[in-house]
C-alpha cells in the first residue's frame, strides 16, 4: 500500500494511488481515481442533499465505487444518508476504501463489497431492500447497466448516471451510438446536448419497459463526461406516456437551422432548402427541474458548481438544442457578441432566451437562425 497517499477533497480524506495525482490520464491499476471528477462529486453532494428529504429509505448505492471517492464524500458531507453501499470488482480499491472510511470515522455507515455490478445492485441493501439512490459512474458507456440500476431503486428514488463514451454520443461513431442508445447522434455545435438527450431517452425507454417512469431533475456535462439525475416512479400509466417526451432534432449543416420534430429524416431545410440530418430518437422534454436546481443552489458550494447551477436554474430546458455565440457571429461576419448581450436582445424582442448549463459560450432561444440574425442586425 506504499504507493497510496492521503489527499483531501471537500471535507473528506481519500487514500489514492500516487500515480493518479501525477499522471495525465489516471491509471486503472492498482486502483482508479480521477482527481478531475471533483466537480462531478461536488455536484452529487448537493443533489443528494437536495433529494434526501423525499426518501423513505435514506440509502445510496455507489455501483463503481473504486477507492470509494463518491461514497466517502457522501458519508462525510451528507450526514443525513443512513447507509452507503459501495461496490467494485477491484479488491485493492475496496480495501483502500475501507481504510479511508475508518480514517473519516464513517465506517459504521459505509458498506463495501466486491461483486459484479448487476449482482450487487439486485442484492439490495443489508435488509434486501431497494436503494433510495443509485449512482452509476462506469468507465465508458452506462448502457449495459441501465436495467439493473432501474431494478435496484425504490419507487420515488433517485438515479444518477454518468456516461464517458462522449465520442460515441456526440456523433463520432454513429453505428455504436445507434446500438447502445437506439438513436442517431449529431456531430455539431450542440452535440453534448443531443448526447445527454440520447442517454435520457435510453433511460426513459428502458424504464417504460419495466413499467417505470422517469423525471429528469438536473444534467451537466464537461469535455469528458455527461451526467444526469432523475427520479424514478412505479407507474404503468405514466410509462404509457413515455413517447410524449421522445422525438427528434433536425439540423441543417448548411445554414445552421435546427428544430424539434416528430419524425425521422428526409426533411428539407425550411430556411435554405438543403438536405438536413436528424438526431434521435431522443428525450425532447425538459431536463432540469427548476425547484430542484434552486434547492441545490441553496447550499454552500464552490464557484465552479455555482456557475453550472446558476445557468441550469434559468435554462429553458424544454428547448432541446442551443446556439453558440461564435456560430452566430461567424454567420453575421461580425465581432463576437457576448452571450448576455444576445439573450437581452432576443428577450427584448419577445423571444424566449436563456443561458445553458451545457456550454457557457452558448444560449437557448425559441427564435430560428434567421430571426436571431435579424434581431442582432438591428
Ligand atoms: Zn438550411
Amino acid at each position: 500500500m506504499s504507493d497510496f497517499v492521503r489527499t483531501v477533497e471537500g471535507r473528506t480524506i481519500f487514500l489514492v494511488p500516487q500515480s493518479s495525482l501525477t499522471q495525465k490520464v489516471p491509471p486503472k491499476t492498482p486502483a482508479f481515481f480521477n482527481p478531475a471528477a471533483k466537480l462531478n462529486r461536488d455536484l452529487s453532494v448537493l443533489a443528494y442533499r437536495a433529494y434526501l428529504p423525499f426518501l423513505s429509505r435514506k440509502t445510496l448505492a455507489d455501483s463503481f465505487t473504486g477507492i470509494g471517492a463518491r461514497a466517502l464524500r457522501i458519508a462525510v458531507e451528507v450526514p443525513e444518508v443512513e447507509h452507503i453501499y459501495g461496490n467494485d470488482i477491484n479488491s485493492i480499491a475496496i480495501e483502500t476504501a475501507k481504510k479511508a472510511a475508518k480514517i473519516n470515522s464513517v465506517d459504521n455507515k459505509c458498506h463495501f463489497s466486491i461483486n459484479d455490478v448487476c449482482k450487487f445492485l439486485l442484492n439490495g441493501d443489508s435488509e434486501g431492500e431497494r436503494f433510495g439512490m443509485v449512482d452509476l459512474d462506469p468507465f465508458g458507456t452506462p448502457a449495459k447497466h441501465i436495467d439493473c440500476v432501474l431494478r435496484a431503486v425504490l419507487d420515488g428514488g433517485l438515479v444518477s448516471i454518468t456516461a464517458t463514451d462522449t465520442a460515441v454520443l456526440c456523433g463520432v461513431y454513429q453505428e455504436v451510438c445507434m446500438r447502445r442508445y437506439y438513436g442517431r447522434p449529431l456531430n455539431n455545435s450542440y452535440g453534448n446536448e443531443t448526447a445527454i438527450r440520447l442517454l435520457l431517452s435510453l433511460i426513459a425507454l428502458t424504464a417504460s419497459r419495466l413499467e417505470l417512469s422517469i423525471k429528469p431533475l438536473f444534467v451537466h456535462a464537461t469535455m469528458h463526461y455527461l451526467r444526469v439525475y432523475a427520479s424514478i416512479f412505479v407507474s404503468s400509466k405514466e410509462a404509457n406516456n413515455v413517447y410524449n417526451n421522445i422525438g427528434y432534432i433536425t439540423h441543417c449543416f448548411q445554414c445552421g437551422h435546427r428544430f424539434k420534430g416528430e419524425e425521422y429524416g428526409g426533411a428539407k431545410c425550411g430556411l435554405c432548402g438543403s438536405t438536413t440530418q436528424t438526431g434521435g430518437q431522443l428525450w425532447t422534454g425538459p431536463f432540469h427541474d427548476r425547484e430542484f436546481v434552486k434547492k441545490m443552489r441553496g447550499y454552500e458550494a464552490d464557484k465552479q458548481c455555482k456557475k453550472v447551477l446558476d445557468a441550469a436554474a434559468e435554462e429553458a430546458s424544454d428547448i432541446p438544442y442551443y446556439f453558440r455565440a461564435d456560430e452566430i457571429s461567424a454567420k453575421l461576419k461580425t465581432n463576437p457578441y457576448s452571450v448576455q448581450k444576445i439573450i437581452e436582445k432576443l428577450k427584448s424582442t419577445g423571444f424566449v432566451a436563456s443561458r445553458t448549463a451545457l456550454n457557457p459560450a452558448a444560449f437557448k432561444t425559441d427564435a430560428m437562425m434567421n430571426q436571431i440574425s435579424d434581431v442582432l442586425k438591428k
